[in-house]
């Protein structure tokens, strides 16, 4: 279960703060680490900074888009300091968030994802999010270092874990969710029948973000999903046809 989870770090500037970010991973069992677009990696500075996590470094994958480190994932949870503008679903306690995670990591993989030291993940970058999480720190100054976040978040994941070991009776598996890839053609598809049939004039309005965040909200499982495609595909063609189907 805990290799399902995965850490994603977009476009981290210092390496060192690569290699922390592993050895806080290891320290809390996880393994899978997805890099966005690194400043610069392989680096010895993030190989010795690893310390003991070394493997962890050496098995890090590198992509160039975050669509690409979360494509596979069912859940994905972005770590911000800040609260944005985009209406996803929020957890501003990371206990709850934990334990949503370890249940859907049981049968596919999930993500934490934790943006550039600068300033941290862009709109276009949350829009790969199902959720989004903050560290209650505090109101003064909350923004953490990067690879301690990654640290908090870990260890949270770990005693979700623990408890989910310790009670697993108690917990049933929840649905299969559809992948992020899935959702992004439903969203896709949705968009094209949106503007087909003209309800979507203006191509910037904030109709699809809220859109996406009542998705993210209901979870809808890959049946469900399934069967709004279908959906979108008969009224499409009713639409280019209107007699047929009167
Ligand atoms: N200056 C950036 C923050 C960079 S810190 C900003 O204001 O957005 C680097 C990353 O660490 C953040 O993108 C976030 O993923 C994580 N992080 C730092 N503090 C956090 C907090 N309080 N809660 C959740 N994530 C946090």
């Amino acid at each position: 279960m805990l290799s399902n989870i995965r850490i994603v770090l977009v476009q981290t500037f210092h390496p060192g703060n690569i290699g922390q970010a592993a050895r806080a991973m290891k320290t809390m069992g996880l393994s899978d680490l997805v890099l966005v677009n690194p400043r610069s990696f392989p680096d010895a500075e993030a190989t010795r900074l690893a310390a003991g996590a070394t493997d962890v470094i050496d098995n890090a994958r590198v992509v160039e888009h975050i669509a690409q480190a979360v494509g596979d994932c069912v859940q994905v949870v972005g770590a911000s300091a800040r609260l944005r503008s985009l209406p996803l679903p929020h957890f501003d306690d990371p206990e709850p968030m934990a334990s949503e995670l370890i249940e859907h990591a049981q049968d596919a993989p999930v993500a934490l994802v934790f943006g550039r030291e600068r300033f941290g993940l862009t709109n276009d970058e949350i829009r790969h999010c199902t959720h989004q999480v903050s560290i209650p720190a505090n109101p003064e100054y909350g923004v953490l270092n990067l690879a301690q976040a990654v640290q908090i978040l870990a260890y949270e994941v770990r005693r979700a874990w623990r408890h989910h070991q310790a009670s697993p009776a108690t917990s049933q598996t929840p649905p299969s969710l559809p992948t992020r890839d899935q959702m992004a053609h439903f969203e896709a598809h949705l968009h094209e029948a949106l503007v087909t049939s003209g309800f979507l004039t203006q191509p910037h309005a904030r109709t699809e973000d809220h859109l996406r965040a009542l998705f993210a909200r209901a979870q809808p499982s890959r049946k469900e999903l399934s069967i709004l495609r279908g959906v979108l595909s008969t009224l499409e063609k009713a639409g280019s046809n209107p007699r047929s189907s009167s």
